[in-house]
């Protein structure tokens, strides 16, 4: 017998939902609704800066508004479900990491990274160039006199494929396309790579669903999870939802965020026609129930392809 499907809602509460967060979140729940599965909510605050409980509970009223409701987690399932309040586990891990010595300090400010650091090869974000990967034990004392380092992960020369439900094979060479990444940032906050890694495995979630844009963090997540011991979840990674000019929707777009659609009076059918039709599973765009939705769910009517919606 299989083991039941565990999925998650992992959201950042740094601002309103906007419909690409929507999105992601309905085909989320249709997957693991029609595979009969459980759902945890957990939100992605690592960030104090940008996130905050208000956000997070106006996050759970608007996943309630469109009926996608959760099984365990959220403001519900108390502290343990904010990434937040959960720095003493990543701490532990990230000393097993250490242990395994592959983390070394890494003293670069912005500007030294913008100016060393190579373009990555797929997605134009920058490839570590190693600086300080080689730095003597006397320069790091010297360095960390004058500021406090992040920790970096000293990758291997090693390619990781993976089969993606809904993106097919994906292949990546740890070294030449990703490069060292960062597990804390220089004023201590824990890096998304480590955080996902750490609570997926030990909330028990075993399918991913999250935006295509995450789809180059996985081989990653992949190896972090082989490190430790952890599981392989299955992953699917849905389009992103783009302006004309390619670019994905953000939070700064707030015509798309939930308040606005919200205010603006048009009901949860209404939305999730929207979205059901943007996924494929609809001809045409006309307000439906969930549970309709849910009925006419399968990945294979799952449209692959970024989505133009303004
Ligand atoms: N917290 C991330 C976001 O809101 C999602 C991370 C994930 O699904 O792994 O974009």
């Amino acid at each position: 017998m299989s083991a039941q499907v565990v999925g998650r809602f992992a959201p950042s509460p740094s601002g309103r939902m906007h419909m690409g967060n929507a999105f992601s979140c309905l085909l989320s729940w249709l997957s693991v609704r029609s595979a009969g599965g459980r759902i945890v909510l957990r939100h992605e605050d690592l960030d104090p800066q940008r996130c905050s409980r208000e956000k997070a509970n106006q996050l759970e009223e608007d996943l309630l508004w469109l009926g996608l409701d959760w099984d365990e987690g959220g403001s519900q399932g108390g502290d343990a479900y904010y990434q937040s309040n959960r720095f003493d586990l990543y701490a532990y891990y990230l000393s097993r990491l250490d242990e395994m010595g592959l983390l070394y300090p890494c003293f670069c400010s912005r500007g030294e990274l913008h100016a060393t650091n190579a373009p990555h090869a797929s997605d134009g974000t920058l490839l570590y160039a190693g600086t300080c990967r080689h730095l003597s034990p006397a320069q790091r004392l010297e360095k960390a006199a004058l500021r406090r380092p992040a920790l970096r992960i000293a990758v291997p020369d090693t390619t990781i494929s993976f089969t993606d439900g809904l993106q097919g094979r994906y292949t990546e060479n740890l070294c030449h396309q990703c490069g060292d990444f960062i597990l804390r940032r220089s004023d201590g906050v824990y890096a998304y790579q480590l955080a996902v890694v750490v609570d997926d495995a030990l909330m028990g979630v075993n399918q991913v669903v999250r935006g295509r844009d995450l789809l180059s963090s996985t081989p990653r997540q992949l190896w972090l999870q082989d490190l430790l011991g952890f599981d392989h979840p299955a992953y699917y990674h849905v389009p992103l939802l783009c302006t004309q000019n390619g670019r994905r929707l953000s939070k700064r777009d707030e015509d798309l965020d939930l308040g606005a659609i919200r205010a603006a009076g048009h009901s949860p059918e209404q939305v999730l026609g929207r979205l059901g039709f943007w996924a494929g599973l609809l001809e045409q765009e006309e307000a439906v129930s969930l549970e309709e939705l849910h009925s006419l769910f399968s990945w294979e009517r799952v449209q692959k392809e970024d989505i133009m919606v303004r």
